[in-house]
Formats: C-alpha cells, sequence, structure tokens
C-alpha cells in the first residue's frame, strides 16, 4: 500500500486537482491519498479567525465571501455536468454557513482550529466529488475519526492505527482511498491540527500506521534541494537521502517537508519519497536507511530564532546549574534547539517565544540574562560531517564576513549548526552553495 500526498500548490486549482487525480488513478495498487488545503486557503482562514477574534465580523465576512466566491469558480471549472455542480456547489454552501456560524459566537483558539480545518475537508470533499463523477471508485477516510494528538501534542500513534484500520475495514476491496492532511483531534476530542505544514505529518504516521510500502511527498517541486530554493538561485535536487540527514534538515528549517514528519518513517523503516507534481516524471528524492555520498549534502535555514545567554557570577559547571536552567525551560514547555557553554554563561536558543517573559524572570535567579531576536539558525548536513571532516572548515571559510553568535558541532554527527543575525541569512546561504556546490 502507498500513501500519496498532494500539498497546496498541487491541489491549487481545479486543473492541478484534475491532473492529480488524474496521477494517483494511473498509480497501481492501493494507495491513501492524503491532501492539503489549496494553496492560500489556510493562510486565508487564518485572516478570517484573526477578524473574528479582533470582533471585526464586517472584515470577516468580507474575507469569507471573497473565499467562498473563489471556490465557486473551482467547482464551476471542476464540474461540467449540471447534477455534479449542483452537488459542490450544495457542499460549497455547507462548508462556508458554517464558517459564517462563527460570526455570531464567541471566538475561541477552539473555533479558530475549526475554521482552519475548513481547508483540508473542503479540498477532499471537492476531490472526492470530482474522482467519483470521473468514474474513480473513492472512498473518504475522514481524519477527524482516526487522527489525534495527545495531551502532550503529540500523535497518538496506537489511536491512530487502531482507528484508521477500523476506519478501511468498512471498505473491503477498495483501493483509492482519500483523506485530509493537517488535522486532528486533541486529547479533548476536540478539532485540532498538526501545525503549519503538517500535511506531511499526516501523510508519514498514516504510512507507519497502515505499513505503507512507501510515503510519497508530492509538492510543487522536483524534490529536496541542497539549499533552500527560494533565497538561493543554484539549487539541485538531492537523489539519495538519509533519514539522518532528512530529519535534520526538516527540523532545521527546509520548508519543503514538516519537521516531525521523518522520525515516525524511520523508525518503521518506510521509505519517504519526494516528487514533483508538475513534473511527475522527474526522479526526486529518495529518503531511506541508505548512506550514499561523502560531505555535506545541503544547507537548511530556520528563522525566528531568539537567543539567551545566562551568565553566572560563579562558575557554571558546578554541578546542578544547567540542571536548574533547563528545568526552567520544561516548566514552560518549550524546546531548546542550540546550546553552548563557557565558564561562567550558557547561551541557548528557542523558537517558541509565548512564553519568554516569564522564562527570563526565572533565569534571573541564577544569573544576568541577555536576548537576542531575529536570528536564524544555519545548518550544514550531511551523514558524519561532524566527525573529523573538513566540513567545518569549508562552512566558517564561506561565512567569512558574517557575524556568528552561536556554535554548535558534534551534538549531532550529520549537522553542523550557525547561528546568525537574520538579516543576514540569504547572503550566507548563498555563500554557502557558492563555496560548497556550485564551484
Ligand atoms: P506543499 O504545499 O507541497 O507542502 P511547501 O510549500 O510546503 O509545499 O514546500 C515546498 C517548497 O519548499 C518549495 O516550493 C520550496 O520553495 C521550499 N523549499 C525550502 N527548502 C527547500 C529544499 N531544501 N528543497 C526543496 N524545496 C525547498
Ligand atoms: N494547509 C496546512 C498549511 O497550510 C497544512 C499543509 O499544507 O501541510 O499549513
Ligand atoms: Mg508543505
Amino acid at each position: 500500500m502507498n500513501i500519496m500526498k498532494f500539498g497546496g500548490t498541487s491541489v491549487g486549482s481545479a486543473e492541478r486537482m484534475m491532473a492529480v487525480a488524474r496521477l494517483a488513478a494511473s498509480y497501481p495498487g492501493t494507495k491513501i491519498i492524503v491532501l492539503s488545503a489549496m494553496s492560500g486557503t489556510t493562510n486565508n482562514l487564518l485572516e478570517i479567525a484573526d477578524y473574528l477574534t479582533k470582533k471585526n465580523t464586517d472584515a470577516a465576512h468580507e474575507k469569507i465571501n471573497l473565499l467562498e466566491k473563489k471556490y465557486r469558480t473551482v467547482a464551476g471549472e471542476l464540474f461540467t455536468e449540471a447534477q455534479a455542480r449542483k452537488a459542490a456547489l450544495e457542499l460549497l454552501k455547507d462548508h462556508f454557513s458554517y464558517i459564517r456560524s462563527f460570526t455570531r459566537d464567541l471566538f475561541t483558539s477552539n473555533e479558530l482550529k475549526c475554521i482552519v480545518a475548513q481547508g483540508e475537508l473542503l479540498s477532499t470533499a471537492l476531490f472526492e466529488l470530482y474522482c467519483r463523477e470521473n468514474g474513480v471508485d473513492a472512498v473518504m477516510l475522514p481524519a477527524l475519526n482516526f487522527m489525534r494528538i495527545d495531551r502532550e501534542q503529540e500523535p497518538d500513534q496506537f489511536y491512530i492505527k487502531e482507528n484508521l484500520q477500523r476506519e478501511m475495514e468498512k471498505y473491503p476491496g477498495k483501493t483509492f482511498f482519500i483523506t485530509q492532511g493537517f488535522i486532528c483531534r486533541n486529547a479533548f476530542g476536540e478539532i485540532d491540527n498538526l501545525k503549519r505544514g503538517g500535511s506531511d505529518y499526516s501523510a508519514s504516521l498514516i504510512g507507519v500506521a497502515i505499513n505503507a510500502s512507501a510515503i510519497q511527498i508530492w509538492t510543487d517541486i522536483d524534490g529536496f534541494h541542497d539549499n533552500d530554493p527560494r533565497y538561493v538561485q543554484n539549487t539541485h535536487a538531492i537523489a539519495e537521502l538519509s533519514f539522518d540527514e532528512a530529519a535534520e534538515l526538516a527540523y532545521f528549517g527546509a520548508k519543503i517537508l514538516h519537521p516531525s514528519t521523518i522520525l515516525p518513517a524511520k523508525v518503521a523503516g518506510i521509505p519517504v519519497i519526494i516528487k514533483n507534481t508538475l513534473d511527475p516524471e522527474a526522479a526526486g528524492s529518495a529518503i531511506t536507511d541508505k548512506v550514499s555520498g561523502k560531505g555535506i549534502k545541503a544547507i537548511a535555514a530556520k528563522d525566528g530564532i531568539t537567543a539567551i545567554r545566562v551568565k553566572s557570577g560563579r562558575m557554571l559547571l558546578a554541578y546542578g546549574f544547567m540542571r536548574k536552567v533547563f528545568e526552567v525551560f520544561e516548566i514552560y514547555k518549550t524546546p531548546i534547539d542550540m546550546i553552548t557553554t563557557s565558564e561562567i554563561s550558557i547561551s541557548l536558543t528557542i523558537d517558541d517565544t509565548t512564553r519568554l517573559s516569564r522564562i527570563v524572570d526565572d533565569l534571573k535567579h541564577y544569573g544576568s540574562v541577555e536576548t537576542d531576536h531575529d536570528q536564524t539558525i544555519i545548518s550544514a548536513v550531511g551523514e558524519g560531517i561532524a566527525e573529523g571532516s573538513d566540513a567545518a572548515r569549508l562552512v566558517f571559510t564561506a561565512l567569512s564576513g558574517i557575524p556568528v553568535r552561536m556554535i554548535s558541532y558534534g551534538g549531532s554527527q550529520h549537522n553542523i549548526s550557525i547561528l546568525i543575525p537574520s538579516s543576514f541569512k540569504s547572503q550566507a546561504l548563498n555563500a554557502l552553495s557558492a563555496h560548497l556546490f556550485n564551484h
């Protein structure tokens, strides 16, 4: 069994949706098609939710009307036959009157998640209708019936497996399943999601739950590139990556994959294949347990980082100090990305600043605290590069002239990470590509 996940651009217009239906139907065997919302929709829904939070009902209505108009156009293009078009317009009416129903109610983060979930619910409903209209015996597996996160916001893999299997058993002999990426229920049974870009993660969790032979991530580019193509012109697709390399790159900002996608696939040993919907014949990238090639394979960047330095009056290495510092982050459930230490100080980075002021207040018990905002982690990744190769020399030569705030080497064998001010990000990415890959 295969998982085929199609991202926002891949289902971003009627034309793209039709192409996806053809592509999925042309693949042999049983498959679960995981769809994102049409590109732009999640952002639009978040804007609507933002207006509703601010009680700006008129602006929310205006946005809802615009979005509905867009979907009515898509429906018109997808369905030429009167009966099907009527069914599609009915379907849109239901979804949009549901969205409008919130303009009268008290609006909390729960309501926000219900609104945001409409993106994937809309794309899959239209896609299912289109497939059925075109003779594909498509079956919907509602993600809200099986995808679940626990109290720690972590996927409940046991629940997902049990419930997905139960859903599928309702349809013996069927081979073409459709489900929503991104959306799930939380520990309280409420509608929730796997965070931005989460459809990749859905695909991976579903792949593991049904022990798929491969998890295919279909997107708008011909594979995992050696640098971020939004900042660097001359980037190249990488044919093969190991799970560890891809996991480091995704975690450290490569937008092509949600940061948590790789781990479940790695544990289950299921290959993740990245393919281009716009060019299905292109080889793409295969992410497996195989290690291939040498040296630095790719660069990724993670923005929105805050660095915190705690400077103690006394020697840091007195035991117990680190524990106390880390405990503060544990209390406020804030993950740390990078750490460096000196004799009397420790620097750490976080990307979730929701509880920063309380973290800083607590850290002040242990010394003086400085924070630097608008930082970027640049990571160079390749199997074994932080084990005595000359990768570090190459990275620092490329970055000469760029102010470096922190360096992390040796934490993982596969990653060298550097913290720089975000204003130098583009310069750093381009310098690294020029120096490492394009000479
Ligand atoms: P989807 O909607 O299919 O999930 P995304 O926009 O989330 O697609 O991810 C694909 C985009 O990620 C690409 O179009 C590209 O701009 C960006 N990207 C960033 N880093 C990389 C990389 N290393 N390799 C390929 N694409 C990358
Ligand atoms: N639609 C969601 C988002 O835009 C999930 C995804 O695209 O993967 O973040
Ligand atoms: Mg994505």
